[in-house]
């Protein structure tokens, strides 16, 4: 029972944040959920709140650098073994990439986009053969808003969220022109109050309270978003309710894009 009844789903980057608010998401509405991340222990904790609330064999976990091409083929592996297949694939794991176009270092930039973009590269690639065999599968990259509209101070978070807007939508052309009903969208979220913004807030001085009011009020809807805003478009895009969706995006932005 669920909007993702049987979905057999890996989410990259579910130790904590939004990966680890889609993951529980997706496992509330009935997928079985194979969590991954950098984080071996933050990942397994994860798994284990999905057990807890969703029951036995619903929530596995395992260490996935997604930089890393062997890293993943052990990850779809453990798919095949812990799921029983694969048919929902959600890209989440991201990094700030720090520094404007004076002062990002190469070392910055490069390790940026391997996190960023090398990582739903190697994503789809290593999961679709998979996915072929548990149709109608859907891919899920999270982007941002950073990858539709430009900012002074980002150029390496801006280049590669755009990548992988773009990348989402050669990904949906080709399975779709293969026949395969796989489908592949972006989701590109504003402000969501996760530890990635602790990072930003530090380079202000402020508290994080005065930041957070003043990045709600750049927002229409006047607030800074919660990581479930952005699991439920996850969650929509991994079901059926979107299937006449792919190479699109989704904006989940307070309206600050419009
Ligand atoms: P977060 O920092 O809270 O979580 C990111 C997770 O990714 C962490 O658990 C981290 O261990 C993991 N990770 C980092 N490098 C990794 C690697 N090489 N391999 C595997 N896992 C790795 O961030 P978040 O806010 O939850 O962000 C999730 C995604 O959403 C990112 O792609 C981010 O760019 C995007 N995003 C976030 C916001 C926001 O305001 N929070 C806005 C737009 C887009």
């Amino acid at each position: 029972r669920g909007r993702v009844a049987g979905k057999l789903a890996l989410v990259t980057g579910g130790a904590q944040g939004l990966g680890a608010a889609q993951a529980r998401m997706l496992a509330r509405e009935g997928a079985r959920v194979l969590v991954t991340d950098l984080n071996e222990d933050g990942a397994a904790e994860t798994a284990r709140a999905i057990e807890a609330e969703c029951g036995a064999g619903t929530g596995f976990s395992m260490k996935l650098d997604v930089t890393d091409e062997t890293a993943w083929e052990d990850a779809i592996d453990a798919a095949r073994e812990h799921l029983g297949g694969l048919s929902v694939l959600v890209n989440n794991a991201g990094i700030g990439v720090k520094g404007n176009i004076e002062t990002c270092d190469l070392a910055t930039w490069r390790h940026g986009f391997a996190v960023n973009v090398d990582s739903v590269f190697l994503g789809c690639q290593k999961a679709i053969p998979l996915m072929r065999d548990n149709q109608p599968g859907s891919i899920v990259n999270i982007s941002s808003i950073a990858g539709l509209i430009a900012s002074d101070t980002m150029p390496g978070y801006n280049a590669s969220k755009a990548a992988v807007w773009m990348l989402s939508k050669s990904v949906a052309l080709y399975c779709a022109k293969q026949g395969w009903n796989i489908r592949c969208n972006s989701v590109h979220p504003t402000f969501i109050d996760t530890p990635i913004l602790d990072g930003m807030v530090k380079n202000t001085g402020y508290e994080k309270s005065v930041v957070m009011e003043k990045l709600a009020r750049q927002i229409p809807l006047k607030r800074v978003g919660e990581a479930d805003d952005i699991a439920n478009g996850v969650l929509y895009l991994a079901s059926d309710e979107s299937k006449f969706m792919t190479g699109a995006e989704l904006k989940l932005d307070g309206g600050i894009s419009a």
